[in-house]
């Protein structure tokens, strides 16, 4: 189960990403990393994870600007054979890694809307 402040931070997120809509409690959209049709519930957030496009790890903040909406497993599979640091002890991986990141960046700066206050 996620965390009211998790659930809330998703609310917002995607209130600021035009890809989403609220449709019968849920928010429907797209899939920051893989561009799929994506929806969560509003009420707990079910469905959908919190992706921080550049990570935590590498000092990536929890700013909105930052943080996008995934599929659990399109989330799963960057963390785990991108963001950790020895899966990029190779330079030309981490010269791709860092591409993929600057990807994920301005798609999320296409998807921004102003939040309404
Ligand atoms: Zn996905």
């Amino acid at each position: 189960m996620k965390s009211a402040a998790t659930v809330d931070l998703m609310n917002r997120v995607a209130q600021t990403d035009k890809t989403f809509k609220k449709i019968d409690g849920q928010w429907v959209g797209k899939c920051l990393i893989c561009n799929g049709r994506l929806s969560f519930r509003i009420s707990d957030g079910f469905g959908a994870n919190i992706e921080h496009i550049f990570p935590r790890v590498l000092g990536g903040t929890d700013a909105l600007e930052n943080l996008a909406l995934t599929h659990p497993a399109c989330n799963g599979e960057k963390g785990r054979h991108w963001d950790a640091p020895r899966q990029r002890r190779a330079p030309e991986r981490n010269l791709a890694y860092l591409e993929m990141v600057k990807r994920f960046q301005e798609r999320r700066q296409e998807r921004w809307r102003n939040p309404e206050i």
